[in-house]
């Protein structure tokens, strides 16, 4: 198996431990003499590993079935960003949202079909090249609040919660869910589309504290009610059966990894060599992340000072194995995704060819 340094921001890269139990999975599983995408979704062979991934997502994220209900649902984080506030929200009622960049502006605008969608904050105006420091929460009259802990296009990332008046705490926390330990018994509900740090695309993790699950709306259509999807453990419907599978699969890897701690100190030390490498030399690469405290862990960003040398940039990172390496259209420049699964010598070659680059033509 040839594998190239995959740097893509989503579908991402996944462990090759996975890869190579999936693909035996997709022949056959547990002894049933059927491929894990022919067994029915309630037989007893897929029945056990949607129970099992169910219970280890609660696990890897230290939280108790007891106090946080799961959904594993079709239809992408963008379908989460319609059915948090169709669930949670009403008119006459205002939600909090942080505009910290493109997924979080979504949200922000599926929120506004429902209720007030209030910004507690944004960096808009200076194209979301940063976390914004000035936070103007509702207070308890809130419905809830939500952040994006990670945005996936413009490389910034909350190392902090912030503090939201009391009222449930939500989250988008696509792409990078299980690679920072945070208090997950702060949210009220998050989500996170399985593609970018824990699985293949086509499912997403939906985890929701039992109290807040309480107050949503009954009166919905099933597939779109937190309650129903809830109530009858995400077999509402066929479930997408291979990418829960293979979130399983993710999951156990990352528990055998040493759980999140584990990944956040590998995570710090992968991005901490690439925006040294980045600093030091300040003078050809920019960094496009205003506020160095704001900097991801996950999605590392930057542009060349001389622009005219970025099909050259390309051509050879290229000849190195390296793909994926382009910025988001709204971003420019570069963008190295570094999630859970991408390796230590992927990171270390970028930096190495990023020195190099800039020594030659700096
Ligand atoms: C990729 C991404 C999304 C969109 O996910 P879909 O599963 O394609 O809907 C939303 N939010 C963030 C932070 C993302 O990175």
């Amino acid at each position: 198996m040839r594998r190239i340094f995959n740097f893509s921001a989503g579908p991402a890269i996944l462990p090759v431990p996975v890869l190579e139990e999936a693909s035996r999975g997709v022949l056959e599983i547990g002894g049933s003499g059927m491929s894990i995408l022919e067994v029915s979704h309630r037989g007893k062979h897929y029945d056990a590993i949607h129970a099992e991934a169910q219970a280890n997502l609660l696990q890897v994220l230290g939280l108790s079935p007891d106090a946080y209900a799961v959904a594993l649902l079709g239809g992408g984080a963008s379908l989460q960003f319609t059915m948090l506030p169709m669930n949670f929200l009403e008119a006459g009622q205002t939600a909090d949202y942080v505009d910290t960049g493109e997924w979080s502006a979504k949200a922000l605008k599926e929120a506004k079909r429902y209720g007030t969608a209030h910004v507690a904050g944004t960096s808009k105006e200076t194209n979301y090249d940063r976390i914004p420091k000035q936070l103007a929460f509702s207070g308890p009259g809130a419905r809830y609040a939500h952040i994006t802990t990670n945005n996936t296009i413009e490389g910034t990332q909350w190392h902090a919660l912030p503090d939201v008046g009391g009222v449930p705490l939500t989250a988008d926390m696509s792409s990078d869910i299980f690679a920072v330990r945070r208090d997950f018994s702060r949210f009220g509900l998050f989500y996170a589309g399985a593609q970018k740090n824990a699985g293949p695309a086509g499912v997403t993790m939906v985890v929701v504290r039992r109290d807040f699950l309480e107050t949503a709306k009954a009166d919905l259509p099933p597939m779109l009610s937190y309650k129903v999807q809830t109530e009858k453990e995400s077999l509402f419907n066929t479930p997408p059966v291979f990418a829960i599978y293979v979130l399983n699969l993710v999951l156990k890897w990352v528990t055998g990894e040493g759980g999140i701690a584990g990944m956040e100190a590998r995570n710090r030390d992968k991005a901490a060599i690439l925006y040294n490498a980045l600093d030091a030399a300040p003078d050809f690469y920019q960094p496009t992340v205003a506020d160095k405290a704001d900097r991801s862990l996950m999605n590392v960003t930057w542009r060349l000072a001389d622009e005219s040398l970025t099909e050259e940039f390309m051509a050879e990172a290229k000849k190195r194995e390296m793909d994926g390496l382009k910025g988001h259209r709204n971003v420019g420049g570069f963008r190295a995704s570094i999630y859970n699964a991408f390796p230590l010598e992927g990171v270390q070659a970028l930096a190495e060819f990023l020195k190099d680059f800039a020594r030659r033509k700096g």
